[in-house]
């Protein structure tokens, strides 16, 4: 009796759960897969006896599935521990390769205004300040593509890295558009795509020629993603040394069981990914929009107008209000998990330079909330979040009670 009551708490905290660009919970697949890995494929791929083999085997045969989702050949993925490393490993080869016919020190890479920390720092430490071109982004947060093409007419660019979607706001980048204009000046293209991949539909990704994916944006486990190669850097590419395995192309014993459990997500994903889906859940989202906006006096919905995510709104709260921390207090007693911004920078206290791009001041920045739901979230879970945000709202005002979760 106990038990069912605790269970049914856990479920209901987890529909309350609206952090999924930090983290997404572990689908029930990607656990069963990871738990049988585990216990049965434990053991090092790279050893010769048979039980190894069996592990090197279906290695192979998560990285060909793993190719077939993007309409690429197998030896174009490399496993790796996430997005973090990909990105480093991705602008670290970048800075490595020479220009045909110019001086490496000549090159520049050019990213957006937006980039995840891990390709900004990473930008910065391979290349140099001086070698580091960032794209500005319009108010809705895009980049415009005619920056980029006068940096291209001015040449010498090594490496474009325009993300697919960007974490905080959800926003999505023209990275179409972008791959399109890199094949026609021969520039390469990076497209870190962790916060696309589990979300939107994966066609058209094999045009960039370095994609980064993380598994724990889409259900599977943490310290586990990939690299997608285009044919034209294929098997040219390297990053760290130490051991043969990935062909090479990045050393370290290959974690079975996280890739397992990762394949195991992507697949759930791929086979339940529909127009339709992504269609209601983008209504669900607005329809919490349009009543926040509604209800509470001085919300804005950050780049309301521009392509976003279906799960991801970004609130700049109310000026008459206290600052983020305290809503987002006030709404974890209620059960609600939501950010002050992207989960690397909101333990930090940092200003966001995504938000910063996007021109907001310091006092719109301390007052963003980022709300990012998941496959699991339930129109009645928007609902339930707006109740709580006027909840506390009026709490706030008032200097009112709550009620507490449970
Ligand atoms: N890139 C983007 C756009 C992200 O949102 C994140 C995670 O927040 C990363 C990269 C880093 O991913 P990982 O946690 O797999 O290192």
């Amino acid at each position: 009796m106990k038990l069912n009551f605790n269970w049914l708490a856990v479920m209901k905290k987890f529909n309350h759960y609206f952090d999924c660009n930090a983290t997404t919970p572990v689908n029930e697949v990607a656990r069963a897969a990871w738990l049988k890995a585990i216990t049965k494929h434990w053991q090092n791929p790279s050893s010769l006896y048979r039980g190894a083999g069996q592990v090197r085997n279906l290695l192979e045969e998560a990285r060909l599935e793993l190719a077939d989702f993007f309409d690429l050949e197998e030896s174009a993925v490399v496993f790796t521990s996430g997005a973090t490393e990909t990105n480093n490993a991705v602008i670290e080869y970048a800075a490595r390769v020479e220009g045909v016919g110019d001086a490496r020190e000549d090159r520049l890479v050019v990213i957006s205004a937006v980039e995840h920390p891990s390709v900004r720092e990473a930008a910065v430490k391979h290349f140099g300040k001086q070698r580091v071109r960032e794209l500005a982004v319009d108010e809705r947060g895009c980049v415009r593509l005619s920056e980029l093409e006068q940096l291209f007419a001015e040449g010498k660019v090594s490496l474009v890295s325009v993300m697919a979607a960007n974490n905080e706001t959800g926003v999505i980048q023209p990275w179409q558009e972008v791959a399109e204009l890199c094949r026609q000046y021969e520039v390469l293209y990076h497209c870190d795509a962790a916060q696309w991949i589990g979300k939107m539909d994966l066609k058209g990704l094999s045009t960039c020629d370095f994609v980064s994916g993380s598994a724990h944006k889409f259900g599977g486990a943490k310290g586990v993603g990939f690299l997608c190669l285009s044919e034209a850097v294929g098997s040219g590419f390297s990053s760290q040394v130490g051991g043969p395995q990935e062909g090479g192309r990045r050393a370290g014993t290959e974690d079975f069981p996280g890739v397992a459990a990762m394949l195991a997500a992507l697949r759930e994903r791929q086979e339940q990914w529909s127009e339709q889906q992504v269609g209601r859940r983008l209504a669900e989202r607005t329809a919490f929009e349009r009543r926040i906006i509604e209800q509470l006096t001085g919300i804005q919905v950050v780049a309301e107008d521009a392509p976003r995510l279906w799960n991801t709104v970004m609130l700049v709260l109310p000026a008459a209000g206290p600052k983020n921390i305290k809503w987002l207090i006030r709404l974890d007693r209620l059960g609600f998990a939501v950010s002050t911004g992207s989960a690397c920078s909101a333990g930090k206290g940092n200003p966001s330079h995504v938000m910063e791009a996007m021109g907001l001041d310091f006092d719109q920045m301390s007052r963003v909330l980022r709300i990012s739901g998941g496959w699991q979230t339930k129109g009645e879970d928007w609902d339930a979040l707006a109740d709580a945000l006027v909840e506390v709202w009026e709490a706030l005002q008032g200097g009112g009670r709550m009620r507490r979760d449970g």
